[in-house]
């Protein structure tokens, strides 16, 4: 069944974005859905615990990131490692100015990506009724 949402959630975010996107499943005490890229392109993970009610916004708030322009970093460690990278203890060797620099970054990347993720999903919902359900093929 996971298959099936996976590959649902890919279609979606790849249909927004313009390009291919890999989805796939990784837990992090970190985050609950990451976007960023390989050489291979754009991924977006998502926390396999996330419950179906948080499952859309969360997707779209991380199709956001990728359609909003947000997602420069290439990654070059496997996703298992980058879900154990504490950006908070990175940031706090930064100096104050860069700090602060990113901190406001930051905040307005991630109020862009929920403002970007409400109307996408209450769009999405309309047109094809509640998304657990719709990504689940009805399930
Ligand atoms: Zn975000």
């Amino acid at each position: 069944m996971r298959d099936t949402l996976t590959a649902n959630l890919a279609t979606i975010a790849s249909h927004y974005t313009g390009q291919r996107v890999i989805v796939t499943w990784q837990s992090s005490p970190y985050w609950r859905g990451l976007a960023y890229r390989t050489d291979a392109g754009a991924v977006i993970a998502l926390h396999p615990a996330l419950t179906p009610d948080e499952v859309g916004h969360v997707f779209f708030h991380e199709v956001g990131h990728h359609v909003l322009d947000h997602v420069q970093i290439v990654a070059s460690m496997p996703l298992a490692t980058l879900a154990t990278v504490d950006t908070d203890a990175i940031m706090q060797r930064l100096t104050a100015p860069e700090r602060d620099h990113w901190d406001a970054q930051t905040r307005q990347h991630e109020a862009q990506a929920d403002s970007w993720a409400t109307v996408a999903l209450a769009v999405f919902e309309r047109r094809f009724g509640p998304f657990w359900a719709a990504v689940n093929d009805g399930a």
